[in-house]
């Protein structure tokens, strides 16, 4: 037995407070165990989770399916780097660009390392094929984006918070706001120097703003009048989120919720990561097709553990669940079921405003100032009560679960959630 499992969790939190740095500020509960659509603290309590780990547990916790790649694959080979060619990538990278409909895919880890590699090939694009001249290349983002951590990434964000005192930052970036399809073509118009348009599908770590209807599909027409690569961190909608296999098929005419080969939207750059390995290990993916991708020749980017045979068996896995369980289907189900529900009980509360969002990636906004802690404090009840969710930007609380989530489950979810919402209504 390992000392770990006496932990109390006090005392779990106690040691990441004292030896671990405070890059977060984790709701207070322990957990060590987790199976589908529940996880289990250290005194035993179970909970919903309804986070599912910034939406990489989609497919459910401990999946196993996934967990079987894993423990195969490491039992047989764990890392080679890409000195050598190894057995798994090449089948996963086969698997994986058939499934997303491109032709090539550049395996790294984190979300962040995707999104950084998007940006590297995008500018080496400009340089290269579009022909802007040296180091003029720009990208657009919008404003509250989140794209992760790196100097780069934080460069270009707008949150104080993860910005402050860590400059200089790079440039190279225009920022303009979200859902604004008439600024991106202002800036076309009035630039020719730009390189791409770097944009989530729905903003997720905002608050779940989901943008216009035609707005991706406006987006991407500009970016193509214009020859600028339309840029899609689809970290936290892609891969059946949204109730589609990609956030960016949203508004397709298809009716197949799985097809990602010719939607009205196809970006011509994809990122993504989290739920590409269900939440047991750290895989993400930039795919473009070959004008774009070509750009990148040996030794000009990589990474030591990026397309490792456990990635590579694990991702496949982790896609495979999704299209056996039809998760996007589900998704798409549940999430008009869980919407309907608290909009029933909004229509009569102080304490919610709205609840908005796609498929099962959605949020609620609670009447209270932007620095109250009244999402915080629901989030603790919500805890007590046998469910856990955070808050994102001030008074915004996400909710996403595992998709593998049952009716039955759902309606309990809502049930705790109106239960816990009431006790804070004020009449
Ligand atoms: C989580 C997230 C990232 C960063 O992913 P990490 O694995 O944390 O580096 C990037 N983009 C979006 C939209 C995300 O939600």
């Amino acid at each position: 037995m390992s000392v770990l499992n006496t932990l109390t969790s006090k005392e779990a939190m106690d040691l990441e407070h004292n030896y671990g740095a405070h890059n977060y500020h984790p709701l207070p509960v322990v957990l060590n165990k987790g199976e589908g659509v529940y996880v289990w603290d250290v005194e035993g309590k179970k909970y919903y989770d309804f986070l599912s780990a910034y939406s990489s547990v989609n497919q459910g916790h401990c999946h196993p399916a996934i967990v079987n790649a894993m423990k195969h694959q490491a039992e047989t080979l764990t890392l080679t780097s890409r000195a050598f060619y190894n057995d798994q990538l090449g089948p996963y990278e086969q698997y994986i660009t058939h499934y997303f409909g491109f032709d090539k895919v550049l395996p790294m880890n984190t979300g962040a390392e995707a999104v950084e590699t998007a940006l590297k090939i995008t500018r080496r694009w400009a340089y290269q094929v579009k022909g802007i001249p040296e180091n003029n290349a720009k990208i657009i983002v919008c404003k509250n984006n989140f794209h992760g951590r790196t100097t780069t990434i934080i460069s270009f964000s707008n949150d104080s918070t993860a910005r402050e005192d860590f400059g200089p930052y790079t440039d190279g970036f225009i920022k303009i706001p979200y859902d604004d399809t008439t600024a991106l073509q202002n800036v076309l118009e009035t630039h020719n120097d730009i390189a791409g348009f770097l944009v989530e599908p729905i903003q997720g770590e905002a608050g779940v703003y989901v943008p216009s209807d035609n707005y991706l599909k406006t987006a991407k027409a500009l970016c193509e009048a214009h020859n600028v690569l339309f840029i899609a961190d689809e970290v936290q909608t892609g891969i059946a989120r949204t109730g589609r296999l990609l956030a960016t098929c949203g508004n397709c005419s298809c009716a197949n919720k799985d097809c990602s080969e010719t939607p009205d939207v196809k970006p011509d750059v994809l990122i993504l990561g989290k739920a590409l390995s269900g939440g047991v290990y750290p895989v993400s993916a930039v795919l473009a097709n070959n004008p774009i991708m070509e750009v990148i020749t040996p030794g000009s980017h990589g990474s030591t553990f990026g397309g490792n045979p456990i990635a590579a068996t694990v991702a496949i896995a982790a896609l495979q669940v999704i299209k056996d369980e039809q998760l996007t289907d589900n998704a798409e189900r549940l999430g008009h079921l869980f919407r309907d529900q608290l909009n029933a009980y909004i229509k009569n509360s102080n304490i919610v405003k709205l609840v908005r969002g796609k498929g099962l990636l959605n949020a609620i906004v609670i009447n209270d100032t932007e620095d109250s802690d009244t999402a915080w404090n629901i989030c603790l009840k919500l805890r007590d009560n046998g469910l856990l969710a955070k808050p994102t930007h001030g008074n915004i609380i996400r909710f996403a679960p595992p998709l593998v989530m049952t009716e039955d489950q759902l309606l309990d979810c809502v049930s705790i959630i109106i239960k816990t919402l009431s006790t804070f209504e004020t009449s």
